[in-house]
């Protein structure tokens, strides 16, 4: 689940994390009520969005006047902003946050994650942060450095000050990173996130270090225990085909192409996006519908993968293995006649029962393709789609 900046900033107030001072607005008015009990002649506004990129896009704007401050509020508020961030989606801007303005000496980059190929949570730090970060990642690798924390040690002291160094900070930045690390390492585990990302962690003209921006993700595996969390979320922000699968319980996510999937298990639901690019078209979903496919099931896959006008053709490629090919393909009967479908919907059944289920098919007098196996099946929702 992503968050807010303001949601990340809370969060690392709490752990000690140094933040400038901010108020949330949801009007014009209330970003001016917001600058004036926040204090200072110099504010920022900037569109609260599930995207990063918000400074190139023109949502960061720094104001020196409270008409100013209303302007960027009203300019922001109720429009919505693509960044190169947001995958080619528009996402509404309903909040704004008013914060103090900082006076910046330098741009750090400071983030968390889980990595899997070490096995461990790390830190990746580069003294050269800001909006260009992903060019200083591409152009000069160096540049970037990488910390591991020991699982049974948890992060050590020296471990932030070794890392302080490397940034080139000097003994009283080092012992400020030292302190705001051992509070990120803390969240991080306390709160079961995923990913954190300070960008910019600014070092100020004091030669302070303060987060200007954060950026927090947590493992959707540990909602259940929290629910503080969960109630930060904000689904407008969210594809919308996406948060109708999580009603139903079902792995979906949206994807670029124009073939709909409709697959039982994650490895068949892979399998089946590689050989349909493998046959030149591109898939405009992954889906994996369970193991345990009931004809209700296959219904609101299907009304999910046609919520999207993008979808040409879909292909349903299913292994009956616990479920019974008849009984799916009984349940895809019943979907298409529910749902209405009106493009080309091709079939592959395999498993359990698949001669009755074929044949269940056959004699349904829909205009249902069959196939004989996932590549005929994809060539032939690679021709449909065309
Ligand atoms: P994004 O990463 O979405 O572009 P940021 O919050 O990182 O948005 O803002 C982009 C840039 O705007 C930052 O790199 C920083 O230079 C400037 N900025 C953001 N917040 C502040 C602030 N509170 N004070 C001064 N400058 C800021
Ligand atoms: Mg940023």
């Amino acid at each position: 689940m992503n968050f807010h900046e303001y949601q990340a900033k809370e969060l690392f107030a709490e752990y000690g994390i140094p933040v400038p001072a901010g108020r949330v607005a949801r009007s014009p008015e209330e970003a001016v009520a917001a600058a004036k009990a926040l204090g200072g002649n110099f504010w920022v506004v900037k569109a609260q969005i599930h995207a990063g990129g918000r400074g190139k896009a023109g949502g960061v704007k720094l104001c020196k006047t409270l008409d100013a401050v209303q302007d960027a509020a009203k300019a922001l508020l109720g429009t919505t902003m693509e960044t190169y961030q947001s995958a080619g989606r528009k996402l509404p801007i309903d909040v704004v946050l008013v914060t103090e303005a900082s006076d910046i000496a330098k741009e750090l980059y400071l983030s968390m994650l889980v990595d899997r190929a070490t096995r461990s949570v790390s830190f990746i730090a580069s003294a050269e942060g800001g909006v260009e970060i992903e060019e200083v990642a591409r152009t000069n690798p160096d540049a970037i450095q990488h910390l591991d924390v020991n699982y049974v040690q948890g992060l050590q002291p020296y471990q932030c000050r070794k890392l302080g160094f490397a940034l080139g900070l000097n003994a009283k930045q080092t012992g400020q990173l030292t302190k705001l690390m051992l509070g990120l390492f803390k969240l991080f585990n306390e709160r079961d996130l995923a990913l954190v990302e300070l960008n910019p962690l600014a070092i100020d003209t004091a030669g302070n270090l303060v987060v200007l921006d954060g950026k927090v993700n947590s493992d959707d595996n540990a909602d259940f225990r929290q629910p503080k969390l969960v109630a930060l979320r904000d689904v407008r922000q969210e594809d919308e085909a996406e948060v109708l699968a999580t009603q139903y319980n079902l792995n979906y996510v949206t994807m670029d192409g124009n073939i709909g999937c409709m697959v039982n298990g994650a490895g068949l639901a892979m399998a089946t996006m590689d050989v349909i690019k493998l046959e030149g078209g591109e898939p405009a979903n992954f889906l994996d519908v369970g193991g345990g496919a009931t004809k209700e099931r296959v219904t609101e896959a299907f009304k999910l993968i046609l919520s999207s006008d993008k979808v040409k053709a879909i292909f349903v490629n299913i292994f009956g293995g616990i479920v019974r090919c008849d009984m799916i393909a009984e349940g895809i009967i019943a979907a298409v006649k529910e749902v209405g479908v009106k493009i080309p919907v091709i079939v592959r059944l395999e498993g359990t029962n698949v001669e009755k289920g074929k044949e269940i098919l056959a004699s349904s007098g829909l205009a249902i393709q069959p196939a004989d196996d996932i590549n005929d099946g994809a060539r032939k929702a690679v021709a449909a789609a065309a």
